[in-house]
């Protein structure tokens, strides 16, 4: 049984960073390219509630569609650690969660995002595939670990796990209230971080690390090499411009 998180695509949807992608090969994550909205949301949006045209969003979830070959699913996300795990079969119905847990092949999983981490985790043995949700909120209260403790009991390890972060707001960038800072470093040394300009910030990305390390995934299969959505307009900022789109994270199973 195989699963794969980088997958070949021959269209630009899921590949729109593949310039930038690793020895794995094109990376599973969306950019503005290849949609139809227009305006502030410009491109592939596939956010719903964030002020764009329902049927533009349609229409791009239904090019992401067509592009994975199954349907795609999403969630209403709330900054939660709700993980939901797909029903063994048919229809998947869109829930409230921020992680998405499942080893179903007929689906693809997604998770959306405009600066906050997409997570994204693939355990190639049991078959098992997840999608999460990180931002600061998340990621402090535990949603990869409660991903990771899914994924196990559909039989996945830890150390065969392989895990994506990808497109997100950088240390160097996600600038926050002093605080916040010392909060968020008490729990997790790693995010503890200074803007490009001198000011506190957080490094959520280094936090994930910290925290799918200490969850026994190996760190030679995590992949981490993806732009800072700040700092390159491929990709949806909210700190950017506050109204503005979502990308995602998507995966199938091979
Ligand atoms: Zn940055």
């Amino acid at each position: 049984m195989t699963t794969s998180i980088c997958r070949r695509s021959s269209s630009d949807l899921v590949t729109s960073c593949t310039g930038l992608a690793t020895s794995r090969g094109p990376c599973p994550f969306t950019g503005r390219e290849g949609g139809v909205s227009a305006g502030e949301h410009a491109g592939l949006n596939l956010a719903q509630h964030v002020g764009d045209d329902e049927r533009a969003v349609v229409r791009n979830r239904e090019l992401l569609d067509a592009e994975l070959g199954v349907p795609v699913v999403f969630v209403d996300q709330t900054h939660s650690t709700d993980v939901h795990v797909l029903p063994a079969a048919g229809p998947a119905p869109v829930v409230s969660a921020d992680a998405l847990v499942t080893d179903r092949g007929d689906v693809a999983l997604a998770i959306m995002v405009a600066d906050c981490l997409p997570v994204l985790l693939s355990d190639p043995v049991s078959g098992t595939i997840a999608a999460a949700h990180a931002g600061r909120a998340g990621l402090l209260a535990g949603v990869l670990e409660r991903t990771i403790e899914a994924m196990t009991q559909l039989g996945a390890r830890p150390a065969d796990l392989t895990a994506s972060i990808g497109p997100s707001i950088c240390g160097a960038c996600y600038e926050v209230p002093e605080p916040m800072r010392a909060e968020a470093a008490q729990q997790l040394p790693t995010t503890w971080a200074e803007t490009s300009w001198g000011t506190p910030a957080l490094d959520l990305r280094a936090g994930a690390i910290e925290i799918l390390g200490a969850a026994g995934i190996p760190r030679s299969a995590l992949e981490t090499d993806h732009p800072c959505t700040l700092e390159d307009e491929r990709f949806y900022s909210y700190r950017r411009q506050a109204r503005t789109g979502r990308f995602a994270g998507v995966l199938r199973r091979a």
